[in-house]
């Protein structure tokens, strides 16, 4: 049966997303491909806010994050984890061989700026990554501030994941400075995964000509002049892009402010449901406005739960990693409403008979 996701990746994708897809291919060296990707940056930069380059990545979210290492450290990065996927950033830093070294904060808890202005304080960084919505925990780190303390370090790549966060949470990429910023389109963008999208400063591509071994399929030097021509080095995903490009249409018609409210509203509906039934897993002065991880205070069984949410339409996720059976988590980004969070509270209230 089809069920409505309200998990944290993939997300919900609306018909008319998944029929956007089914043009005739065009060749990826031709003048309709390059119209495509011309028609369809000048909408991501609107998105991000920002007249840098935004590149396609035929590649999940992960070979993104991998570029921006390679591309952007040459002497040392300071990874900080608060969670699993902050934690995925750090294993990709030692995994290509650079040296790097980690401010780690318990679950639940935010990457604050003055942890990372003491690091830096030191000289030895290069670059730096933060997640900005770590999707383990709901954790929001608060970016705003962390950009102010990276303004202290011009010299420093600001390297941001914001795969659960971007096209649902206003990021200004020109304004905080920010040097990569790279979100999979399975999330908030609401589309079939295998896309990411990926803003870079013209800082960063700077920085890239100073880096030896970027390896060569996300090299972002030869990324950008592909990117002048629109078109990418090797094939894209070709029919995402039409899907992407009618999704831009879409959420710029909806209006970014409108976007940003609904994702708001909708985070504030859950987190009130969670409070009232169950209790919040995170910091209450850092709570995601994309996902909301719940403490399973009632000790149900989840995934009977989630059974059943199957044959009613619906799925919801468990608690990540260590937090497995003791959280359950419910996604509120893309495309959702109100309506569909106020129909999944209801149905889980209806089963197990909360009052
Ligand atoms: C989902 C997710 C990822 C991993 O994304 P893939 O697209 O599966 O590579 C990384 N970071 C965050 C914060 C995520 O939510």
């Amino acid at each position: 049966m089809y069920k409505k996701l309200f998990i944290p990746g993939p997300t919900h994708v609306r018909e008319e997303i998944l029929q956007a897809q089914a043009v005739p291919m065009i060749g990826h060296r031709s003048k309709e491909y390059s119209d495509l990707q011309a028609a369809v940056t000048p909408k991501l930069q609107q998105l991000l806010y920002t007249t840098q380059p935004v590149f396609l990545f035929t590649s999940s979210s992960t070979g993104a994050m991998e570029a921006a290492i390679r591309n952007c450290v040459g002497k040392k990065c300071l990874n900080t984890i608060c969670g699993e996927f902050s934690r995925r950033w750090h294993e990709i830093t030692k995994a290509n061989g650079k040296e790097c070294d980690v401010i780690e904060v318990p679950l639940g808890k935010a990457i604050l700026p003055e942890m990372i202005d003491e690091k830096l304080a030191t000289g030895e960084y290069d670059a730096v990554t933060v997640v900005h919505n770590e999707t383990s925990t709901g954790v929001m780190n608060p970016i705003e501030e962390i950009a102010e303390v990276m303004k202290k370090y011009p010299d420093v790549m600001f390297l941001v994941d914001s795969v659960s966060s971007m096209a649902g949470v206003k990021i200004e990429f020109d304004r905080l400075g920010i040097d990569v910023l790279l979100a999979g389109v399975q999330k908030c963008f609401a589309l079939p995964p295998g896309l990411t999208v990926c803003a870079v400063s013209h800082k960063a591509l700077k920085k890239a000509e100073t880096v030896p071994y970027r390896g060569l399929y996300f090299d972002f030097i030869d990324m950008y002049k592909f990117y002048e021509k629109n078109q990418t080095p090797a094939t894209p995903a070709i029919s995402l892009i039409q899907a992407l490009n009618k999704q831009m249409d879409d959420i710029l018609a909806e209006g970014l402010e409108n976007r940003w409210a609904r994702h708001k509203a909708m985070a504030k509906y859950v987190q009130d449901w969670a409070r009232k039934y169950w209790a919040l897993f995170s910091d209450e002065r850092y709570l995601s406005l994309t996902v909301t991880n719940i403490v399973n205070t009632r000790e149900v069984d989840i995934k009977a739960l989630n059974d059943e949410l199957g044959r009613r339409g619906a799925m919801i996720s468990d608690g990540y990693g260590p937090l497995k059976g003791k959280c359950f988590r419910i996604a509120h980004m893309g495309d959702l409403t109100l309506d569909d969070l106020r129909w999944l509270t209801a149905q889980i209230e209806d089963i197990l008979k909360l009052s």
